[in-house]
């Protein structure tokens, strides 16, 4: 049994599949857990990714969970720690990044952090500090319009700042496209000139896979790391792994199939659209009526999904209540941000629950918060990660032995990722062994 060298800290769900998936595509075994456990565990994995749900919560609950995984994950043995941010740098100026970052700093005794948030292989790249999605600044793309954290700012350098704590004297600094592009050892150089400068977190730019495996082997020995999921792809390598189709392999996928929509991101209003276009079956879920009629909503959602079946039994069906950034403004006016989140989230939970009691042992999940309260409805506390359908989303299977089918396969994908068939193509790869990762 391997005794795993990584622990990662994910904020949320997601972002943890996301990063599981990187490690395992570059050789390592990977576990990811729901939480942080009190005890300690058995663990047969390289790597270890506790999922948190910390990315919207207030700083200081975000802090508390961060540090528990941190030490908990210490206890288990890890030899580096890995805080998992997202690649568009979900955050406000109140954090959680700037704070979770201080706060495992001082208790792993660091006193400097490198930040790589870019994800190139997902379009998202960082130059001259600034956060790009495609071909636009962070604070012009669909994220400019996030229900739960809007990304206004996209210069990473100056918002990581807003959001340290005063009282830390902390500074921000940035790792240069110049040095990332020419050398591990030129990286080394620019840190130990930034940290002379009083620099203790720096965010580093990066525009392609050479970069953060350039960046990979500069930062092979830390005991901390701040990225998104794109530095995972160098990592393993540093540490002696090489990529392999074992570690991606899953139990063979059965039951119905299923998609539980709650992204308004502009990549899920376009699977969205994409899947109703193609006339699948979907069912719309609206705030409004939630607001208006509790669970009506909910019931009505489960008895058209038993008559869809009752046609066609192994079609995929989609409950969404992804809308356009104009609707979701008009329901965050009328309900509130928070009431609106909240009653879809707990809508879309109780629907995913009910339909993996009624057979579904397929299902995709659209949305990091989204993912994270169905999750937690199914009461699964740990995954195993498989193959990638899309960059940053694999399938994953949770045994559960409550559950009707003994255990589910998931895909968890971030609003923003996926190609605009996503809801369609994911299930073939259920469907197909196990092939090499593109
Ligand atoms: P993403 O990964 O795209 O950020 P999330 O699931 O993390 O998606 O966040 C989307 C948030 O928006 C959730 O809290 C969800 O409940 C909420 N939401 C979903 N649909 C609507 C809607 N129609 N109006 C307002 N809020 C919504």
């Amino acid at each position: 049994m391997n005794q795993p060298i990584l622990g990662c800290i994910a904020d949320d769900l997601t972002g943890a599949t996301d990063l599981a998936n990187n490690l395992v595509r570059a050789g390592m075994r990977v576990l990811l857990v729901i939480d942080a456990p009190d005890g300690d565990v058995p663990l047969d994995a390289d790597g270890v990714v506790v999922a948190l749900k910390s990315r919207t919560i207030p700083a200081p609950q975000a802090v508390a969970q961060s540090l528990h995984s941190c030490r908990w994950l210490r206890r288990q043995g890890v030899r580096h720690i890995y805080f998992k941010i997202c690649s568009t740098f979900d955050s406000t100026p109140k954090g959680n990044i700037g704070p979770v970052i201080e706060a495992l700093m001082d208790e792993l005794g660091c006193p400097f952090s490198a930040v790589v948030p870019a994800f190139p292989d997902n379009d998202r790249t960082v130059y001259k500090g600034h956060l790009f999605v495609g071909d636009v600044l962070l604070s012009e793309s669909g994220m400019r319009n996030h229900p739960l954290n809007p990304m206004t700012d996209s210069n990473l350098v100056r918002f990581l700042e807003l959001q340290l704590n005063s009282a830390s004297r902390r500074k921000t600094g940035r790792i240069d496209y110049a040095s990332v592009a020419a050398s591990a050892d030129a990286i080394g150089a620019r840190i130990t000139a930034l940290r002379a400068a009083g620099v203790s977190i720096a965010i580093a730019d990066t525009l392609n896979n050479g970069d953060l495996h350039r960046l990979a082997a500069a930062l092979r020995d830390d005991l901390l790391v701040t990225a998104g999921s794109g530095l995972a792809i160098g990592l393993p390598a540093q540490w002696g792994f090489q990529a392999s189709l074992t570690s991606a392999q899953l139990p063979p996928a059965k039951g119905r199939r299923a998609i539980v929509a709650g992204s308004c991101s502009a990549a899920t209003n376009a699977q969205v659209l994409r899947f109703l276009e193609g006339r699948g079956s979907a069912f719309a879920l609206d705030p409004m009526h939630l607001a208006a009629a509790s669970i009506a909503p909910v019931e009505q959602a489960l008895l058209w999904a038993e008559k869809c079946w009752s046609g066609n039994a192994s079609e995929p069906l989609l409950v969404y209540s992804t809308s356009p950034p104009e609707a979701v403004r008009a329901t965050h006016q009328r309900l509130g941000v928070e009431r609106s989140g909240e009653l879809v989230e707990q809508a879309l939970a109780a629907i995913a629950r009910e339909l993996v009691q009624r057979g579904v042992g397929r299902l995709v999940v659209a949305g990091g918060e989204t993912a994270g309260v169905c999750i937690r409805a199914l009461e699964i506390d740990r995954m195993r990660i498989g193959p990638q359908i899309d960059p940053g989303v694999p399938w994953c299977y949770a045994a559960a032995p409550h559950l009707p089918l003994g255990g589910v396969h998931l895909a968890l994908k971030s609003g923003n990722f996926g190609s605009t068939d996503f809801f369609t193509k994911a299930f073939s790869y259920l469907d197909q062994p196990a092939k090499a990762a593109p």
